[in-house]
């Protein structure tokens, strides 16, 4: 992937400081970062619990033979036929909640971007910094979950980094 915007390669960065000011980002990431949970959009697929008519709907008939799920979880509730299936509601679709782990540094309550000036209150805001193969997973997340609380993406992430780009960088809001 092409890089860009990269600052012009100066003498006094080496390849060697390049290398050992990366992986200590990493090692503090790693040391001091916190775990971050990306949600995506959920994904809906057909029900475990129900047969599907030729509406695509639930037809009322409990699948006990090629549910995979164990008797009475989440996922496997014998019901009478012809009732609503109780697992998905007659619509013999689930969702699934997919989601995705990082690790981050936080830092609350960022200055580095004039949020006030976009009506955003600063204190219910937390930048976080993760390795950069978190980028299109940030891009495409509908929240995250950082330290209990739910946030929402404000802004596109950015890349950072010395002479490659090693790191990203996202703002999230609170959300209430
Ligand atoms: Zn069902």
């Amino acid at each position: 992937m092409a890089e860009e915007n990269l600052p012009t390669k100066g003498l006094f960065v080496s390849p060697e400081l390049q290398q050992e000011f990366e992986s200590s980002i990493d090692q503090l990431v790693s040391d001091l970062g916190y775990t971050v949970t990306l949600f995506f959009e959920p994904t809906a697929s057909g029900c475990p619990n129900c047969s599907r008519g030729p509406d695509g709907a639930s037809d009322g008939v409990y699948t006990d033979t090629n549910n995979p799920f164990a008797l009475n979880g989440e996922f496997n509730i014998p019901f009478p036929e012809f009732a609503q299936c109780p697992v998905c509601k007659g619509s013999n679709k689930v969702e699934d909640e997919s989601s995705q782990d990082y690790t981050a540094l936080l830092k609350y309550n960022p200055k580095d971007i004039e949020f006030e000036a976009t009506g955003r209150d600063p204190a219910q805001l937390v930048r976080t910094k993760m390795q950069v193969v978190a980028f299109s997973d940030i891009q495409r997340s509908v929240k995250a979950r950082i330290e209990g609380e739910f946030y929402a993406l404000i802004r596109e992430p950015v890349k950072t980094g010395l002479q490659s780009r090693s790191h990203v960088r996202a703002w999230w809001q609170k959300l209430q």
